[in-house]
């Protein structure tokens, strides 16, 4: 309807209710089932973090962040119209209700902004108002006697604009990008543009083809070049892509980054598939064997340092290993009930064609289509010279992995290629079948469940190789490693006799694209140079520099280093260049956008003084 806005409720809890629970209580409202059984249908895990449910084709927009407020506020820029202050009286839980939650209630609201709050103490109203909150009691309802509410007037922030500040300002631009969403015409630039679109995304890996749905989803015309002859032909181009992710074994920031990505993929992939009956994902489960005395151990650790919600990660013993395989093991593991592995051939198909509802938006690929140069025009949008000509865009995606850094403006990311290897084998003609695991194995590598007869099975490490093409040796390493850490396979018995020409043999190889940290690079592109002068105070005080905000280019993005993990990572990336083109609440709180973020190396070379 005409008018009619988006909703966004967020919602912190440091105790979640279990999904069984949760059905169980929302129950009682018989006359709510439709409703009920769609949160319960897309309930997330109960980890930690940040989880964010749609209704209502994208509309109704829920936000559960699981911790306690005061891990949880300091981690979010949002500005609230309207808060609900719950958690108990404060003589049940006097630790939330300090000044810091107020302070930061405050930092969170809008001009305007009100609350309410059945805690009606005199403790809360004083703590409120010296935040800057006008607050009246009242009447409440039902059994409650009392309540307080009111608002809170923030001129100065209507009059800059700017949103409240973060932990990490540098990985925000300095000012609000307010260019419109949708592009401008081609013929306001003096060049001679064809092809003018929304957003251009250079590279239709993974990484491009999941950033051009994202964008595409939300309505903006969108082109995707690459110079491959079709989608997912780089490093993408795998028969079988496992998506795993490998933690550390105590709690630590990379810990929660993973996790939070292994959580949003889980929940991507299945909700996707469930629209299309093509089959792209295959949830066969994934364990991580205890293949030897050290990764055991670790494991060990992991399972007594972790405690995740079984549904999502649990330890195992042998007895269950080789019954969820169907191989046969020595040892037990860490058990992903919900992962497996992704098609990206049929993945790149389905994204690429799922028209959204009721939307006029294009998504237009570009093959055998090379990007040799990009250029800022004056207005700030792009120009991107290729074989084909001349494309022009208001928001440009770099995700063209170990190229990126061809392009002048983004020569300063740190990333290198990283090459691999996959070997898969089949029986030969009349020989003895070799048998299949039924979920996907790791190890020194990875086993995947077989297709067509063919197991999959790799991949090698090879750092700084640019060479794409297979070679025999590194089928042979692939071989003698996975009869290392999983003997069982291939046969029973007999396993050192065998060698690669028992079987039919083919692979593939391709350049994984790294970075010094293993996470990806993700979000608005630096300014180099300008970054280095503004924050050159780093190099004599690592603490200096706290409240200025970065320099970026307007309308240049970065979506690569996605290493070893893409099926991991490139959902969630996607969703924040989305988010970061289209505005809303991130995929990712502040950490993580920092952890993220394509300036962090030269915050971090600055403080180091290597630059
Ligand atoms: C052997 C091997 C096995 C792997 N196994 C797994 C696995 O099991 N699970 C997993 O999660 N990950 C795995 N990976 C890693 C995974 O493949 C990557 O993380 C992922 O593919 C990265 O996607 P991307 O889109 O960033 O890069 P790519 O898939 O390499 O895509 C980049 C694209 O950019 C295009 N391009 C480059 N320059 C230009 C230009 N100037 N103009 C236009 N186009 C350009 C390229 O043609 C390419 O298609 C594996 C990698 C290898 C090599």
């Amino acid at each position: 309807e005409k008018g009619r806005r988006d909703f966004h409720y967020i919602s912190f809890e440091k105790h979640p209710l279990s999904l069984s629970d949760l059905r169980n209580s929302l129950s009682k409202w018989p006359e709510l089932a439709d409703l009920s059984s769609q949160l319960c249908d897309d309930y997330p895990f109960t980890i930690k973090g940040h989880h964010t449910l749609k209704f209502e084709c994208g509309r109704v927009i829920l936000t559960l962040v699981f911790g306690d407020i005061y891990e949880s506020l300091d981690e979010y820029r949002f500005m609230a119209d309207c808060w609900y202050l719950d958690g108990f009286s404060p003589n049940k839980n006097p630790e939330m209700w300090s000044p810091a939650l107020f302070k930061e209630v405050a930092r969170l609201s809008s001009d305007g902004a009100t609350f309410s709050t059945f805690a009606a103490a005199s403790a809360v109203r004083r703590g409120l108002e010296s935040a800057g909150f006008s607050v009246k009691r009242q009447k409440g309802f039902g059994k409650k006697r009392e309540m307080l509410l009111g608002s809170i007037t923030k001129q100065d922030l209507s009059s800059t604009g700017h949103l409240p500040l973060s932990k990490t300002n540098w990985a925000y631009p300095q000012t609000l990008i307010k260019n419109s969403v949708k592009n401008s015409t081609a013929a306001a630039l003096d060049k001679d543009v064809s092809k003018s679109f929304d957003t251009v995304i250079i590279g239709a890996g993974l990484a491009g083809i999941s950033t051009a749905s994202a964008l595409y989803q939300r309505g903006l015309d969108v082109a995707i070049i690459d110079t491959r002859p079709a989608p997912v032909s780089g490093a993408s181009g795998q028969s079988q892509l496992v998506m795993y992710a490998k933690f550390p074994s105590e709690r630590n920031k990379t810990f929660n980054f993973v996790e939070h990505c292994l959580a949003y993929s889980l929940r991507y992939y299945p909700r996707l598939q469930a629209n299309f009956d093509n089959e792209f994902w295959h949830p066969c489960g994934l364990l991580q064997l205890a293949w030897s005395d050290k990764e055991a151990a670790k494991q060990t650790r992991f399972a007594n340092n972790t405690k995740l919600p079984t549904n999502f990660i649990r330890p195992i013993c042998a007895d269950e290993s080789s019954e969820k395989s169907g191989l046969k093991h020595s040892c037990g593991g860490l058990w992903f009930e919900n992962a497996g592995w992704l098609d990206p051939k049929v993945y790149a198909k389905i994204l690429l064609s799922d028209k959204p509802a009721k939307s006029q938006a294009t998504i237009t690929p570009f093959y055998n289509c090379e990007a040799k140069q990009i250029s800022q025009n004056t207005d700030s949008s792009w120009t991107i010279e290729t074989n084909s000509g001349l494309f022009h865009t208001r928001h440009l995606v770099i995700a063209n992995s170990n190229d990126t850094k061809s392009f002048p403006q983004l020569a300063h990311l740190p990333t290198k290629p990283l090459r691999g290897q996959v070997t898969s084998i089949r029986s030969k003609q009349n020989s003895e079948e070799i048998k299949s695991t039924q979920c996907v194995l790791t190890g020194e590598g990875y086993l995947c469940p077989s297709v067509s007869g063919w197991h999959h099975f790799g991949a090698t490490f090879d750092l700084d190789s640019n060479n794409e093409s297979t070679n025999a040796e590194d089928n042979e390493k692939n071989f003698e490693a996975i009869q290392h850490w999983n003997p069982s396979w291939i046969s029973d018995k007999n396993t050192e006799d065998k060698s690669l020409n028992d079987y039919d043999v083919k692979s593939n190889a391709g350049l994984r694209c790294t970075t010094p940290d293993y996470l990806p690079i993700v979000g608005l592109a630096p300014n180099f140079e300008q970054m280095k002068e503004t924050f050159a105070k780093l190099r004599v005080g690592a603490n200096s520099c706290k409240h200025l905000y970065g320099h970026y280019y307007q309308g240049l993005y970065v979506n690569v280093g996605h290493g070893s993990k893409g099926a991991l990572t490139s959902p969630v990336a996607a969703e924040l260049i989305a988010h970061e083109i289209c505005g809303g609440i991130p995929p990712v709180n502040d950490t993580h956008k920092a952890m993220f973020s394509p300036a962090r190396f030269i915050i971090k070379h600055l403080k180091q003084r290597r630059i």
